[in-house]
């Protein structure tokens, strides 16, 4: 994965964060505040703005200008996740031109760590750690098995999609959605949403 190849992931984040919006704000009306596809969209419009001057920098810079940028223009809980999370995920591959499937992975456990270093959440508590967490996992087996690029990050974005479907009737024990208790039941995670939008992309920029 090369920086050209991080962009065009960026990229397709904002575009698919702009497509999305309603649908992330109706799943977040339903169980939030109605907001995470209006904060999405604002998060990536920004960063949107950075990328001529990002485009030259090496992928960690990139994705520490993201991390930063989603820390300081999105309110609500997903700016410092979603933020911290880019901020690991570009510690991590500091000094790198070009990422391997390792590296890639190594990237992901960050992202994973940085949102749970922030939110303290663990899986099962309805969250985008429950579509992360087996995102990672099908991931590391799959580099365990030694599959390509294309092969992992297919496999993660599967995982992704069915922990986002399995956070459906799970009981929110964690942010705005905790406050519905068992009314919480029954609504799929806006969070959980927007992360298998990003590992999608991050599958879309990898097919051979
Ligand atoms: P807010 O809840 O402040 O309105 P958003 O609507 O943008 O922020 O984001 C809501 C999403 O954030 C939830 O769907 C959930 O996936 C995620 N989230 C909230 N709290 C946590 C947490 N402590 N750890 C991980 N993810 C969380
Ligand atoms: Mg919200």
């Amino acid at each position: 994965m090369t920086n050209e190849d991080a962009m065009r992931w960026l990229g397709c984040i904002a575009d698919v964060m702009r497509e999305n919006r309603a649908y992330l704000t109706q799943l977040d009306a339903a169980i939030g505040d109605a907001d995470h596809g209006i904060n999405m969209d604002r998060g990536f419009s920004a960063v949107r703005v950075k990328f001529p001057t990002m485009a030259t920098t090496d992928i960690a810079a990139q994705l520490k200008t993201v991390g930063s940028t989603l820390v300081s223009t999105v309110g609500g809980a997903a700016g410092p996740l979603y933020g911290t999370a880019f901020l690991r995920a570009g510690g991590v591959v500091a000094g790198k031109q070009e990422l391997t499937s390792a590296d890639v992975v190594a990237m992901l456990e960050a992202f994973l760590g940085g949102v749970v270093a922030r939110g303290k959440a663990h899986a099962g508590e309805k969250t985008m750690v429950d579509a992360l967490t087996p995102a990672l996992a099908a991931a590391k087996e799959a580099l365990n098995e030694g599959a390509s690029l294309a092969e992992l990050t297919h496999r993660a974005r599967m995982a992704a999609e069915e922990g986002m479907k399995a956070t459906i009737p799970m009981l929110a024990t964690k942010g705005r959605a905790s406050y519905l208790g068992e009314r919480s039941i029954g609504h799929q995670d806006p969070g959980a949403t927007s992360s298998w939008l990003i590992l999608k992309c991050l599958e879309e920029v990898s097919r051979d």
